[in-house]
């Protein structure tokens, strides 16, 4: 049989097949996924084959076989440097929340996820968030914002978990996905999802309000099927990916309208900074590029990467 995770424990794994029965499975034996060293080897979104156990009753399983993944996001253990936690598998779009104020979303902030999630490979949507509240400067900002990132290629979504605006058009966005919302403690997420669907009481509340500083706790994300034809995947107390390990050179790559112009550079290993005949910084020099999101790109090659790991994940 085939079925889809919905829920890990880190031993048993609920499995649900397409006629919607549910299954608690265990792994067969050793079971290693080549090229990622982690803790565990299948996660939450993941398609996987199971047979039922004979000896028990009809609900156990035993899962042998993992389909191919798509994407999947990672967290680094804090303690054991070198293992790694797949939080989820299969994303098809996260949406990024996003509040001019209280808290305020910063660029930096933005640009950072936004790599991350291309390395990935995940689609992202902006959600700018309690739209309600916004004055006249807000206003101004946020259309700033969403003009930098719809001219390269990212859907803006403006809505108000609170006042319920610009949810018909967010829920048309789901449709037949599995989405993941991210974004600052404290933009919206659960009132959000609160407005999508009532009564789904998510976890990213509950546990970003413990704290988790210091402790090695870990994690485990859990899939939720809506009353519209879309999945959610609850992941507690993340409101970013961290960055991925990546090579200098390849940070551009994931910004795209620097990507877009990398073959216009002299060199085709240009970092786009001092470069002599970079297209990145005669764009820039152009207005055709956002300061704000070479500024980002500089931060990010930079590397101040610890601090925005503790950022992250001490939610
Ligand atoms: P989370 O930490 O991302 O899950 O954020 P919450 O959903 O808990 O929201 C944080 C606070 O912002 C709560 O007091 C919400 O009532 C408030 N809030 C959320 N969305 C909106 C909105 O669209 N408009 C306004 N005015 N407040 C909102
Ligand atoms: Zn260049």
């Amino acid at each position: 049989m085939t079925g889809l995770v919905y829920k890990s424990t880190g031993s048993f794994y609920t499995v649900k097949t397409e006629d919607h029965s549910v299954y608690e499975c265990r792994i067969k034996g050793k079971f290693r996924i080549k090229g990622i060293k982690s803790t565990n080897p299948i996660a939450v979104g993941d398609v996987v084959d199971f047979e039922l156990d004979q000896t028990t009753d009809e609900t156990i399983g035993q899962i042998h076989t993992i389909h191919d993944r798509k994407n999947y996001i990672i967290r680094k253990s804090v303690n054991l440097s070198k293992q790694t936690h797949i939080i989820a598998a299969n994303i098809d779009v996260v949406f990024l929340l996003i509040t001019i104020n209280n808290p305020p979303t910063t660029t930096s902030f933005i640009d950072r996820f936004l790599v991350t999630a291309e390395a990935y490979g995940i689609e992202t949507v902006l959600v700018f968030n309690k739209i309600d509240t916004y004055d006249e400067t807000m206003k101004e900002e946020q259309l700033y914002l969403q003009y930098i990132y719809s001219e390269i290629g990212y859907q803006c979504l403006q809505v108000s978990a609170q006042e319920g605006i610009g949810i018909a058009a967010l829920k048309e966005q789901m449709l037949g996905k599995v989405s993941m919302f991210s974004g600052h403690s404290g933009v919206g997420k659960s009132t959000l999802v609160n407005a999508l669907e009532p009564h789904l009481n998510l976890k990213t509340k509950t546990i970003s309000e413990q704290s988790m500083q210091g402790q090695h706790t870990t994690t485990f994300a859990e899939m939720y099927d809506l009353s519209f034809d879309a999945k959610i995947i609850d992941t507690p107390g993340i409101k970013g990916f961290g960055i991925v390990d990546m090579e200098k050179e390849e940070v551009s790559d994931y910004f795209p309208e620097f990507f877009k112009l990398k073959s216009e550079c002299k060199f085709n290993n240009c970092l786009h900074k001092e470069e002599p005949h970079c297209a990145v910084k005669k764009a820039l020099e152009e207005n055709k590029i956002a300061w704000s999101r070479y500024n980002s790109y500089l931060k990010i090659l930079e590397g101040d990467d610890e601090h925005y790991r503790q950022d992250i994940y001490n939610d």
